[in-house]
């Protein structure tokens, strides 16, 4: 269930030498080809009967403070808790998918819950408005952390938050507190069998369980648990394998874990971050993980395939590492960061329509034309030019992939279409970029078809003009549905 990092199949050799990242934090992030990303929750979810048991607890309301005492929130100057439950006033509002090319999801009941679907089921965290993450920090007795909480926070805040609000346009206010103090396990590492792919098994007294239940006993005086909608865990970076070994990274989402705090607040949606990546973005494996606990599966293949990535450097969740890259217009859909009149709807049969989309980079205009094929899958173009959270889109065009609702985390649920299969790319400077699907848009003059859907790309209006996104540079694309299907 759990993605073996590609990794080190192809790069063993490259691995030794990039083995431990520099501890300082602004030292130069080491950079090659392996390959690594990051693990989804997976396992022990709790058992189905508890499950079903407990009532889905509401999100808290902004009547409480995000602690019980002055202690933490004096180590919180830095981002205070919220004191109310209203939105940012910049955040525009969020919609969230709805019509006939909303997906539905095919995995009902499942536990942990991550799909395509377009909506999310409950007992994830809403991905818009204000979201609050506690966020705290591990070490162990035989592995102390070297550096102080506030340099490995650093490492992470305030550029996951950026990053959120940037590709929402805004509409996802995420506010971290942290608890600045190293909180130190009672017993060694190795003791709490911890590797890729454990568990959070209340019923074992190793694993994740173990760590959680000794943070809760450690912060749950300070903390108020019903004033957050996720947490984070960022243990210490020395402890465990680099991440381009192996990722132990990890976020069990979607339902209580089986631990309860002393508020009474059964915890969820919880992310364990380890080591650290490589290349100058190295946060967003944060961001990924959150956006577990917001519902998004695991784009790349884990069934260690030579090439597991089909989606490359187009979305975070097929890979975190190296440049930024922005989320796929579907997923911007799926977590409510755009207005229903950013995303066409192309369902009718025998249609011919033509759309103007403008780049994921740009905040306005339209972002997705989707063309359902069937109940649980559809085609979703897109435009992508460079742009701050997309330095590598270095062909401006149109990407079109497929989404498939039916199709597990770690199985492909989406596939790009590569417009230029033969080609190794445009952005091969950089090792940390799978290069190949780099090209992958269609640019225009060129058309893609498939399931009887004929989509030809007329226009790029900024053509010669300008390098950089804005709401007016669009690309015009023509869609042909079939006659039925
Ligand atoms: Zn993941």
């Amino acid at each position: 269930m759990r993605q073996i990092p590609s990794a080190l199949l192809a790069t063993t050799a490259l691995a030794a030498t990039l083995a431990v990242p520099a501890l300082n934090p602004t030292a130069p992030r080491p950079t090659g080809t392996a390959r690594h990303g990051d693990s989804r929750p997976a396992t022990s979810p709790p058992p189905d009967t508890r499950e079903r048991t407990d009532a889905p607890a509401p999100h808290p309301t902004g009547s409480k403070t995000g602690t019980k005492t002055g202690t933490t929130a004096r180590e919180t100057s830095s981002a205070p808790p919220p004191r109310s439950p209203t939105r940012s006033p910049r955040a525009p509002s969020a919609a969230l998918p709805s019509g006939p090319c909303a997906l539905p999801g095919a995995f009902p009941g499942t536990l942990t819950g991550v799909s395509e679907a377009a909506a999310t089921p409950r007992g994830f965290t809403r991905a818009n408005g204000r979201v609050r993450a506690l966020t705290v920090l591990v070490d162990f007795p035989d592995v102390r952390a070297g550096i102080s909480p506030r340099a490995r926070y650093g490492e992470f805040f305030p550029a996951v938050p950026r990053f959120f609000r940037q590709s929402s346009y805004g509409r996802l206010d995420y506010r971290s507190t942290p608890v600045l103090k190293w909180i130190r396990m009672s017993r060694p590492l190795a003791s709490y069998d911890i590797g890729r792919g454990t568990s959070f098994n209340p019923a074992s007294k190793n694993g994740y369980y173990a760590v959680a239940k000794e943070i809760v006993r450690a912060v749950d005086r300070d903390v108020d648990f019903r004033a957050f909608d996720l947490v984070n865990v960022l243990v210490t970076p020395n402890a465990g394998p680099p991440a381009t070994k192996n990722v132990w990274s990890v976020t069990f989402s979607g339902g209580p874990l089986g631990l309860r705090t002393g508020d009474g607040t059964q915890l969820r949606n919880v992310s364990f971050i380890w080591s650290r990546q490589t290349g100058p973005s190295a946060y967003r494996v944060l961001n990924h993980e959150n956006a577990h606990s917001f519902g998004l599966p695991d784009l790349y293949f884990t069934d260690g395939r030579a090439d597991p990535h089909p989606v490359g450097h187009w979305d975070p969740m097929d890979v975190d590492w190296g440049p930024e890259n922005d989320f796929l217009g579907w997923h911007k859909w799926k977590l409510g960061w755009l207005a229903p009149d950013q995303v066409d709807c192309v369902s009718r049969p025998g249609s011919v329509t033509t759309h103007r989309l403008t780049p994921a980079a740009a905040p306005g205009g339209t972002k997705i034309a989707v063309i359902p094929v069937s109940r649980y899958r559809a085609y979703v173009v897109e435009a992508r030019r460079t742009g701050p959270l997309d330095p590598t889109a270095c062909r401006p065009g149109v990407l079109v992939y497929r989404v498939s609702t039916d199709t597990p985390s770690g199985r492909g649920p989406v596939r790009v279409a590569d417009a230029t299969p033969k080609s190794a790319g445009c952005y091969r400077k950089d090792p940390n970029v799978r290069a190949g699907l780099t090209d992958a848009t269609y640019r225009p003059g060129q058309t893609f078809r498939a399931a009887g859907i004929t989509l030809s790309v007329l226009e790029d209006s900024s053509s010669g003009i300008s390098n950089t996104s804005n709401a007016s540079d669009t690309f015009r694309v023509r869609i042909t549905t079939p006659k039925r299907r």
